[in-house]
């Protein structure tokens, strides 16, 4: 069976050298061409590339039997993350897979085309620790035209499957599809009471998606949904708190004198723990949306620089 490895991960197992801004969890993915066809993602069905790429990282294939030898030489990962695309026999492949990795005894985060709560008490009898079920596109009108979706139905089943699996879902949103900062943080208030982990991703144009001409988000508005993110989840604010001009959200006094307790943590990347994602939506050599590491005083300040230009 191959697997395909993210570049990051790779590097760690094949040089088994591990630096402060590698991977902390081990990134694979499981299926190439997927049957779902959202309009960001370079693995769509309806993207005529053929490609190891997933986001702006290349997830070169190997042998099951090879990954386990390298891990058997070198482990420092701290998660395992299965990120799967919609093929034919997944399910299959993931108890394939969950059965392999028991051994390491290191938590699975899994990323799979859930549809129901069959699906999600399928993954978590196969021993996965938490299930991510993406939103990516944070309102209804984009979701449904960017993932060919029903949005009530995906809503449902996180909320479902948060009662049910306490603590243990998470869900992937992508700020910079076009939504307005005032439905993206009103979604996000309602996961962080629902107790669903949030990992925020910048969009990230790729050549050959039907949005490769669509622009990033500018730093200070990811900078601002990071701070309401962080004080939201950590149910540090709550909706009273909130203050928006027309559709933007605007950083109060209040919210900001909160969040400066947190910088060192709040711009660090979010999802599962031990989750840090490195350079997933931006090159190393420009100023990370996610820091996979601790963020520099240097850095800090530059953030406080951005928010007050903003
Ligand atoms: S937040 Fe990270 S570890 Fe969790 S599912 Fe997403 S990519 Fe995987």
């Amino acid at each position: 069976m191959k697997i395909g490895v993210s570049s990051g991960s790779l590097e760690v197992l094949k040089r088994k050298i591990f630096k402060k801004d590698s991977p902390t969890t081990l990134y694979l993915l499981i299926g190439s061409k997927c049957l779902n066809n959202c309009a960001f993602c370079i693995q769509a069905r309806n993207v005529r590339k053929e490609t190891i790429m997933l986001s702006r990282i290349s997830w070169p294939p190997i042998d099951l039997e090879e990954l386990e030898t390298l891990l058997s030489e070198f482990n420092p990962f701290k998660r395992i993350c299965l990120q799967v695309t919609n093929h034919l026999g997944w399910k299959a492949n993931i108890v394939k897979l969950t059965n392999a990795f028991k051994k390491y005894n290191l938590p699975i985060s899994i990323s799979a085309p859930v549809e129901d709560l069959e699906d999600v008490n399928f993954l978590f009898k196969n021993g996965v620790d938490r299930i991510n079920i993406s939103i990516d596109a944070a309102e209804k009108e984009l979701y449904e035209k960017i993932k060919g979706k029903n949005w009530k139905e995906k809503i449902d089943l996180i909320r479902e499957a948060s009662k049910i699996f306490p603590k243990k879902i998470t869900t992937h949103i992508i700020v910079g599809l076009g939504e307005k900062e005032k439905s993206l943080v009103e979604l996000i208030k309602d996961l962080s009471c629902w107790e669903v982990k949030v990992a925020l991703f910048a969009f990230t144009p790729l050549p050959g998606t039907p949005l490769e001409n669509l622009s990033q988000p500018s730093y200070l508005k990811y900078r601002k949904i990071q701070i309401v993110t962080y004080l939201l989840q950590n149910h540090l604010i709550d909706s009273e708190d909130l203050t928006f001009d027309k559709d933007e959200l605007i950083l109060t006094k209040k919210i900001l004198e909160k969040a400066y307790l947190y910088f060192h943590e709040i711009f660090k990347t979010s999802g599962c723990p031990y989750c840090n994602r490195p350079y997933y939506n931006e090159s190393p050599r420009i100023i990370p949306y996610n820091y996979p590491r601790d963020l520099t005083k240097e850095e800090i300040e530059e953030i406080k620089l951005t928010l007050e230009d903003g």
